[in-house]
C-alpha cells in the first residue's frame, strides 16, 4: 500500500520537500544565493542615481526584497495555492504518462545499431575528456529544449492558451515558476525526454559505454552553477542584468523578467534558459541596456483572464476548442494581426466567456 502511494505520489513529495532536494530550484542553498545576491543588488542599487533605481529600494532591504505587495499580491498567493494543486495534478496524475526516458533511450540505441551497424570499438574511450564533454553536450541539449518547445508555445496559437496561464502571473515570485498548466509542462515533459534521450543514446552509440556527467550532489555540475548564480531570482522583482557582451551568451535574470513584460518591444523575446545563443540565432533576443521599470501579465489594460485557480486548468481548454474550431476558417493569425499577447488571450476569452 504504502509502495504504490510512494509511486503514485513520490514525485508530488520531492515538490514538497524542494529545500532538501539539490534537483530542486527550491533547494535551500539556491534559495540562499538567491537572499545573498538580492542584498547586493540591494546595496548596488542603493548607491546608485535614482533615475535608474527600481522604486522598492527606497523601502530599506528587507521592504525591498520581501515586499509585501509583492509576496502578498493576490497573483502571488494563487500561484502558492496553484503550487499545491499542481503538485497533486500534474506530477500525481499527468506527469505518470509522460513516455519513457529508459524506453526512448533503448529504442534510439537499437535503431542506430541497425542503421550504422553495431560498432566494435568506441569512437573514444570514456576519459576525464568525454565526461567533460558530456556534461557540456547534456546541458546543451536541455537549454535547447526548453528554448524550442517555449519558442512552440508562443509561436502556436493553440499551444499559447496553455502557455498564457505562465504569462498571466501579475508578480513575480520564487513560487511563479511553478505557474504551468499540466498540459504545457506535459508538451516540455515529452520534448525533453525525447530530444536528451535522443542526445545521450547517441553519446552512448560512439562509446560503447553509459555516458557519465560531473555533478555536485548528483546534479549536472553546469546545472548546479546555473541554480548557485540567482536562477531563483528570474521570478522576482529583484533586477539582475549582465553586461550586455554576457548577455548574449547567458541569459540573466532581468531578460526572463523580460520576458514576462506587457511591453510591446519585449514581447515573443527571451524564450532561453540558460544560454542566450538559441535566441540570438533565432532572431529573438532581448538585451537590456539599463533598468527597466516592467510591469507583468497578459495586459495593461485588460483585467487578468485567470480569476481563480479553478479558471487556470479550465479555461485554456476552451480557448484551446475554440482555436481548433477556427482552424478550418481562413483568417489573418492574430498574433500577426495584433502582436500583443494580451488581445491574443483576452479577446478570445472575452468572446468565449
Ligand atoms: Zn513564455
Ligand atoms: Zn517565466
Amino acid at each position: 500500500m504504502l509502495t504504490w502511494l510512494e509511486t503514485l505520489f513520490g514525485r508530488t513529495i520531492n515538490e514538497f520537500i524542494g529545500p532538501v532536494l539539490p534537483s530542486s530550484h527550491l533547494f535551500v542553498l539556491y534559495l540562499g544565493s538567491a537572499l545573498v545576491i538580492s542584498m547586493a543588488t540591494y546595496f548596488w542599487f542603493s548607491r546608485a542615481e535614482a533615475s535608474v533605481r527600481p522604486e522598492g529600494v527606497k523601502k530599506g532591504m528587507f521592504g525591498y526584497i520581501f515586499d509585501p505587495s509583492i509576496w502578498l499580491h493576490k497573483s502571488a498567493r494563487q500561484d502558492y495555492v496553484f503550487f499545491v494543486t499542481n503538485s497533486l495534478i500534474y506530477y500525481g496524475i499527468v506527469a505518470h504518462f509522460l513516455i519513457s526516458s529508459h524506453m526512448v533511450f533503448e529504442a534510439i540505441g537499437r535503431g542506430l545499431n541497425a542503421y550504422w551497424g553495431v560498432r566494435a570499438v568506441p569512437l573514444f574511450e570514456p576519459s576525464v575528456a568525454s565526461t567533460l564533454v558530456f556534461t557540456f553536450v547534456s546541458v546543451l541539449a536541455i537549454d535547447f529544449t526548453i528554448f524550442i518547445t517555449h519558442y512552440i508555445q508562443h509561436k502556436v496559437a493553440a499551444l499559447w492558451h496553455f502557455h498564457a496561464v505562465h504569462h498571466s502571473a501579475e508578480v513575480l515570485t520564487v513560487m511563479t515558476v511553478s505557474r504551468q498548466h499540466p498540459v504545457d509542462l506535459f508538451i516540455t515533459g515529452t520534448v525533453m525526454v525525447v530530444l536528451t534521450q535522443t542526445v545521450f543514446a547517441s553519446f552512448s552509440y560512439l562509446t560503447l559505454a553509459e555516458p557519465s556527467q560531473f555533478a555536485v550532489m548528483n546534479v549536472n555540475t553546469i546545472l548546479f552553477a546555473f541554480f548557485v548564480v540567482g536562477y531563483n531570482l528570474r521570478h522576482s522583482h529583484i533586477w539582475l542584468s549582465y553586461p550586455p557582451w554576457l548577455s548574449y551568451i547567458f541569459i540573466s535574470p532581468a531578460q526572463h523578467q523580460t520576458h514576462h513584460s506587457v511591453d510591446d518591444k519585449h514581447f515573443d523575446k527571451n524564450f532561453g534558459f540558460i544560454f542566450a545563443i538559441w535566441d540570438w540565432m533565432f532572431g529573438t533576443l532581448y538585451v537590456p541596456r539599463g533598468y527597466e521599470k516592467l510591469e507583468y501579465g497578459l495586459s495593461r489594460e485588460e483585467p487578468n483572464p485567470f480569476a481563480s485557480v479553478r479558471e487556470i486548468y479550465l479555461k485554456p481548454f476552451r480557448l484551446f476548442w475554440g482555436e481548433i474550431k477556427s482552424i478550418a476558417k481562413p483568417r489573418l493569425s492574430t498574433r500577426t494581426a495584433k502582436p500583443d499577447r494580451s488581445q491574443d488571450v483576452t479577446e478570445r476569452i472575452s468572446k468565449q466567456g
